[in-house]
């Protein structure tokens, strides 16, 4: 897939700009603080219609405006298509369009262009705690498969309702009337998690063995219901995940919310150390937790390939900085063969820009003004 054209109007500091993008991308090379990460962010926010950042809508819209537009012209597998989307503060509405037809549920639409970001606070997805991990699971499982989607967000609304009966100590049966949907559902997300960690796991192993220069590392899903998920079938997951509610309800009772589930299921990261297993997420060196990073990037990739049949639009935001030398050779070296189409990465000075040499554009960017 790539970006052909791509009008920005009111995006955060960037000037509204109406972008041809070369086939195969561009460097922009810029400062810090010009931008080159807001551009980033614009063109991945078509994707999943929020900020990978984590920021509201309202943030994006520039400082003193009230509504930012990003209109795409894409080309995914010989077709063109043409994405808009929109938000304005006050009213507050978010307006998608695909070929110049509104959209009315996101979940349509999601994931119709395909990117995958590579940024340094993909390390957070190794070191910091396990709701990013597990929502590094679910953008890429829902951007697969809308079944996930509509499973996560069952379960969420389940969960939700559950909780708050849990909160208000409401009778058992008012906290209970949740579990059917809430078992069906968490236990879907929970399967579909796993049965993609047992499928992309390999992958995960190559692309770090690749990285590292020949290190061995595991990917391992952790279920919060079972400890043995390799000998649990996928219909006897709802048993278990019943009888763990079931054994759960003291500490329910306790502290006024759901402590298993999918919500609380974990992602995890080995490798084979001196003394056996050791968790990369508690253990690993910031060098080797930006390679696990990097390689569920890569995994994440591979992904798009496999289950939504498209070559994602690579966007590398400054990513070879914290790398030793050796590694970032090579993370050149798997990108360029694993990744050869479409590419945008940004880098604060010219002699960063290594990736495919000097054959890719350099567009320069200040104070939010891209030029060439
Ligand atoms: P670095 O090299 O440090 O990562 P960058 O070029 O990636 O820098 P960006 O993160 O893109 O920089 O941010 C550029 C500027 O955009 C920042 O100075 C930030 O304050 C500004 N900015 C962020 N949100 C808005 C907004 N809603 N309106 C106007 N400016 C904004
Ligand atoms: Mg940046």
């Amino acid at each position: 897939m790539r970006i052909i054209e791509f009008d920005l109007h009111g995006f955060r500091n960037l000037r509204d700009a109406r972008l041809s993008f070369p086939d195969d991308g561009v460097a922009l090379v810029g400062r810090n603080a010009q931008g080159k990460t807001n551009l980033l962010e614009a063109i991945h926010y078509l994707e999943t219609f929020r900020s990978f950042r984590g920021s509201r809508d309202e943030d994006l819209v520039r400082f003193g405006s009230d509504h930012f537009r990003l209109e795409a012209v894409l080309e995914g597998n010989g077709k063109i298509s043409r994405l808009t989307a929109a938000f304005q503060r006050r009213p507050k509405e978010k307006r998608v369009t695909l070929n110049g037809d509104a959209v009315s549920r996101l979940g349509d639409v999601i994931g119709s262009a395909a990117t995958v970001l590579f940024t340094p606070e993909d390390i957070g997805l190794v070191r910091d705690g396990p709701a990013g991990r597990r929502r590094f699971l679910d953008v890429l499982l829902a951007l697969s498969s809308p079944d996930y989607l509509r499973a996560l967000q069952t379960f969420r609304h389940a969960l939700s309702q559950r909780n708050a009966a849990l909160r208000s100590r409401a009778d058992g049966s008012a906290v209970s009337a949740w579990n059917p949907t809430l078992l069906r559902a968490g236990a879907e997300v929970s399967w579909s998690r796993a049965v993609w960690v047992r499928a992309f796991a390999p992958v995960f192993g190559e692309r770090y063995a690749e990285v590292s220069g020949g290190e061995a590392a595991l990917l391992s899903y952790q279920p919060s219901v079972t400890d043995a998920f390799e000998a649990v079938a996928a219909e006897d997951l709802v048993e278990r995940y019943r009888a763990a509610l079931a054994a759960s309800r003291e500490q329910e009772a306790s502290r006024l919310t759901t402590v298993v589930g999918p919500h609380r299921d974990e992602l995890a990261f080995f490798d084979a150390g001196r003394d056996g297993r050791r968790d990369l997420r508690a253990y690993g060196s910031g060098g080797e937790q930006r390679t696990v990073a990097l390689a569920l990037r890569l995994v994440e990739l591979e992904t798009a390939r496999d289950r939504r049949g498209l070559e994602p639009i690579l966007l590398l935001d400054d990513v070879f900085a914290e790398l030793d030398e050796n590694r970032s050779e090579r993370v050149l070296e798997v990108l360029d063969r694993v990744a050869p189409g479409q590419v945008i990465l940004t880098a604060p000075k010219e002699s960063d820009v290594r990736f495919r040499g000097q054959r890719l554009t350099r567009w320069a960017i200040e104070d939010g003004a891209i030029g060439s």
